[in-house]
């Protein structure tokens, strides 16, 4: 008993420094895994910008220290979210570098052991570097989609970037079973700048002293391969981070509760659930599409509408007079849902989804087969992953049009075909229950992980 209190105490006596990117489907993984650290004995410190800053009071565990990130009014916005992470690269380099050497220099905190930052913010590496501090990055989407970014300047070369409309459905040989139109390419309006952003977000990485993954070895087995023959540095592929602790703590968002209230009136595996992120937008057309493609499709439907989801409109307004009443009780419409509890409910029986990594990885947990529809970058390589590799979804390929959109809601939710992908879905739910079992994949690899980050702790005792 003695022991294991004065153990637990030693561990406690060292920090890790965590650096979240400001942006939900970043925040949400990175306070996840600051959660199972700390279950695990570290201490935790959060920098984080005034941009979409976490909420403090939901972790009164964690230390939290805020650096200016110089966005204008008018910066501050995912409208172009290459522009963005170009412009956070820079200014935060002097803003983060002095919090982190204060950080270093205090000598009424535990001795800091690692940083680990996003893979995003490459700037980290040399601000570690300069400190002596070791440096791990987390990658907050698939191994799959960072093997596709990790080949950017090969595809450049070979022709197959920047796109061309007449190559969307070849198939990229290198990279099966992607196709040219699965390449995790992001929009921006300097494509260069998307391009040197992950080439410079892979360089870093390759130089840090290891890799975390929110994955499992079952899922992703041959990418991580892949991977480990190009990145020799450490890799610890301990997801899905979401089966440890809820996410809702760190949803910059009110979760609407009607959303449970509502699914709790429908019939067991009746509803699709549409969410398309905290990013992705549409135009008032292909919004209508949707509109029509799940009312024609007869089946229940929760519709996560955020605020911006429709460019150029506040929210609704551009339904047309009378849908919402023709609707009825059949379909509910909120602006935020607890994404994670609406998945875990027995009413849900199919999501419609862009395929952002947390969302495809909170379906694949809670058994719940997949409708894709990807936006942009890694979005299209889950999609092409989940509907080809795992067999969990079906992908809308000609995008919002609702003949297409009515059918395919009908092939998941009431067809035979449906059925075989639900019950694949659920073998791949057990595999993830599994995995953080005594014994599993990523139970193992935390292990590892800790074990890891307190050789670097033993380094500062010397
Ligand atoms: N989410 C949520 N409520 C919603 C929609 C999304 O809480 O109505 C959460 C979701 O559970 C996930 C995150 O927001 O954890 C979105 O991350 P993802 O990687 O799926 O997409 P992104 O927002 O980065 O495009």
């Amino acid at each position: 008993m003695e022991n294991s209190r004065e153990t637990h105490q030693q561990k406690k006596a060292f920090r890790l420094v965590l650096f979240p990117l400001p942006l939900q489907g970043h925040l949400n993984p990175m306070l996840l895994l600051a959660n199972i650290l700390h279950a695990k004995g570290f201490s935790i410190t959060i920098i984080h910008t005034h941009f979409n800053s976490p909420n403090p009071a939901n972790y009164p565990h964690f230390t939290f220290h805020s650096i200016p990130d110089g966005l204008s009014k008018t910066e501050a916005s995912t409208a172009d979210l290459i522009a963005l992470l170009s412009l956070l690269n820079i200014s935060c380099v002097a803003p983060f570098r002095d919090c982190l050497s204060q950080l270093l220099s205090n000598p009424s905190e535990e001795p800091i052991a690692c940083l680990i930052t996003d893979a995003v913010w490459h700037f980290t590496q040399a601000v570690a570097n300069s400190l002596k501090l070791p440096r791990m990055v987390l990658r907050t989407s698939s191994v799959s989609s960072f093997l596709a970014f990790a080949a950017l300047p090969y595809l450049q070369k070979s022709g197959y970037l920047p796109i061309k409309d007449s190559q969307l459905e070849s198939s990229v040989p290198e990279l099966l079973p992607l196709k040219v139109k699965d390449l995790p390419v992001i929009n921006t309006r300097n494509p260069e700048d998307f391009y040197q952003l992950f080439v410079s977000a892979i360089k870093e990485t390759k130089a840090s002293s290891g890799l975390i993954w929110n994955s499992f070895e079952e899922l992703e087995e041959s990418a991580l391969v892949r991977l480990h023959l190009d990145f020799p540095i450490p890799l610890f592929p301990v997801g899905p981070f979401q089966k440890y602790f809820p996410t809702s703590s760190s949803s910059l968002l009110a979760h609407d509760q009607s959303s449970i209230t509502w699914l709790d009136t429908q019939t067991p595996k009746s509803v699709i659930y549409v969410s398309f992120g905290s990013i992705a937008a549409m135009d008032e057309n292909e919004f209508l599409e949707m509109a029509w493609g799940l009312a024609n499709s007869n089946q229940p439907f929760l519709w996560v509408v955020r605020p911006g989801l429709v460019r150029s409109y506040e929210w609704l307004e551009s339904l047309p007079n009378g849908f919402l009443e023709m609707i009825g009780g059949r379909g509910h419409i909120v602006k935020w849902a607890p994404q994670q509890e609406v998945l875990a409910h027995p009413a849900t029986g199919g999501f419609w989804t862009h395929n952002g990594w947390n969302s495809t990885l909170e379906s694949i947990c809670e058994g719940v087969p997949m409708i894709c529809l990807p936006y942009f970058g890694d979005q299209r390589v889950n999609a092409r992953y989940v509907s080809q590799v795992w067999g969990v979804g079906l992908q809308l390929e000609n995008g919002l049009e609702r003949g297409e959109i009515e059918r395919t809601i009908r092939r998941l939710m009431v067809e035979e075909e449906g059925q075989e992908i639900r019950r694949r879905s659920i073998e791949l739910k057990e595999k993830a229950d599994l995995c953080l079992k005594q014994g599993g994949s990523s139970h193992q690899s935390l292990e590892s992980l800790i074990g890891y980050l307190s050789s670097f702790k033993e380094l500062l005792h010397n």
